[in-house]
């Protein structure tokens, strides 16, 4: 073959590998941003609605202040979410030996003001004993379960409970988000995890959404050489499954 075609195939495919990774880079950052943003606004919201007690009128004011602009922040991120979505930068990921349940506890408690405010109950079930790591992307994998918390809080109403279980198989570890919310019909249980896709009932319950969090947890987790499936019945509730293959001492 020609070296000048080698020569710039290996560039073209050196500067595809850079925008991957500056992507990853974008949307790692993004994410971590909009979950730590989020459980700023739903804690700032807990002191508007006097859940610490009352508030003088100046306070009200300038904590209205900080949420108006955490809110403005957040679509902020989610723009930046959307627009940077390329499939090369889903498929690199950095693993490393990870402890899924200190991971599973820090989104868990970034979850735990969002869903006390809509009055839903978040419940991590921890392992009562120490479980086998995962060579993992540790911030990849993060995503996976911010996604999967994220929607079990928002397809589920007031008085909902979501369950958050971390179990050790024979080879693996087992992750499952259950809600006892609004489920997903058997005709679209297929298309759930494509690319844009949004159920008609999760539009009714929830105007803002992209389709693009479940597409993004399926790729982490195939690349991470992980399975994802779920079960649901509409009108009681839907648990996601995700299984990685577990670091043996052996
Ligand atoms: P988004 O939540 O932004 O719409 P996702 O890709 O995360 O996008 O989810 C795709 C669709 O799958 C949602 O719009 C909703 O219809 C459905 N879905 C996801 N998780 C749940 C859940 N826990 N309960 C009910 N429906 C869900």
């Amino acid at each position: 073959m020609n070296p000048e075609i080698t020569r710039l195939e290996e560039e073209n495919t050196k500067l595809k590998e850079q925008n991957a990774m500056k992507g990853d880079l974008i949307s790692i950052t993004a994410h971590q941003l909009r979950t730590s943003l989020s459980a700023m606004k739903w804690i700032l919201k807990m002191f508007l609605d006097g859940d610490f007690g009352t508030l003088t009128s100046e306070q009200q004011n300038f904590i209205q202040k900080a949420f108006d602009s955490d809110e403005r922040m957040i679509r902020l991120v989610n723009e930046m979410l959307s627009i940077n979505h390329s499939e090369e930068t889903l498929n690199t990921v950095h693993p490393i030996p990870t402890d899924i349940v200190k991971l599973l506890d820090e989104v868990y408690f970034d979850f735990t003001g969002e869903s006390f405010k809509k009055g839903i109950e978040l419940i991590f079930l921890k392992p009562t004993s120490p479980i086998a790591s995962v060579t993992v992307d540790p911030e990849k994998m993060r995503v996976v379960f911010q996604n999967l918390i994220e929607n079990a809080i928002k397809y589920s109403n007031k008085g909902g409970r979501v369950f958050i279980n971390a179990t050790e198989k024979e080879d693996s570890i087992e992750i499952s988000v259950r809600d006892t919310g609004i489920g997903i019909a058997n005709e679209d249980k297929e298309n759930i995890f494509g690319k844009f896709f949004r159920t008609e009932n999760a539009k009714k319950q929830d105007s803002i959404g992209s389709g693009l969090g479940l597409f993004t947890t399926k790729k982490i987790v195939e690349t991470s050489h992980g399975k994802i499936w779920f079960e649901s019945t509409v009108g009681e509730g839907t648990t996601f499954y995700v299984e990685l293959p577990k670091i043996t001492n052996a």
